[in-house]
């Protein structure tokens, strides 16, 4: 299948967005590498400006290339620290905010999630700060309010848990971008992030 060209509208938009360089090292004469591997798939965010010497090898294994939803990340964001390998550990533990009303991930799950992502981030530079306002958008909340009668089954009991699930999916998915701009905000306090 031959590869369809780019519309020059939209490259000139994308390079004119990059200021004409390289988005990973500022190179410059960079060419626009589609990020989903689509070459049919000419949208703006699909679109990223890379010069020659910029493989996309991920630097956490070079033997790999970058995974497509990092990619989209960096595209969103731009930030480099996110190609960086010490950026992984946090990219693995935030998969879970995407598509979290479609995903088939327990609400139990997804907590577990959301604690082990707070709990990193604590761990990292300026990191009391930044869990402590993760928390606020994808903890869990206390549930104290949920009783039981006991003694076998108790509907409304059930009925409070459901509803409890519910909402607790709904606040990942009201606050993940937040959530990402946060993780992506911490990073300007990483020494790593900007060497
Ligand atoms: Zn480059």
């Amino acid at each position: 299948m031959a590869r369809e060209s780019i519309p020059k509208g939209l490259k000139e938009k994308v390079l004119d967005e990059y200021d004409h360089r390289c988005a990973v090292c500022g190179g410059d004469r960079p060419h626009l590498h589609h990020i989903d591997e689509n070459a049919t798939n000419n949208t703006q965010e699909n679109l990223l400006p890379l010069c020659p010497n910029c493989h996309l090898r991920d630097q956490h294994n070079p033997t790999r290339k970058v995974d497509i939803p990092k990619l989209q990340l960096f595209r969103k964001f731009k930030d480099p620290g996110i190609l960086k390998p010490q950026f992984h550990p946090i990219y693995v533990r935030q998969t879970f905010l995407d598509d979290v009303e479609v995903n088939t991930e327990t609400v139990d799950t997804l907590e577990k999630h959301a604690t082990e992502l707070i709990e990193f981030i604590a761990s990292l530079e300026m990191g009391e700060f930044y869990s402590k306002r993760l928390k606020e958008l994808i903890a869990r909340p206390n549930r104290a309010f949920v009783f039981s009668l006991g003694g076998g089954h108790d509907p409304e009991f059930e009925r409070q848990m459901n509803r409890s699930r519910q909402d607790y999916r709904q606040q990942l998915a009201d606050n993940n971008q937040y959530a990402k701009e946060l993780l992506i905000e911490l990073l300007r306090y990483q020494a790593w992030a900007n060497s």
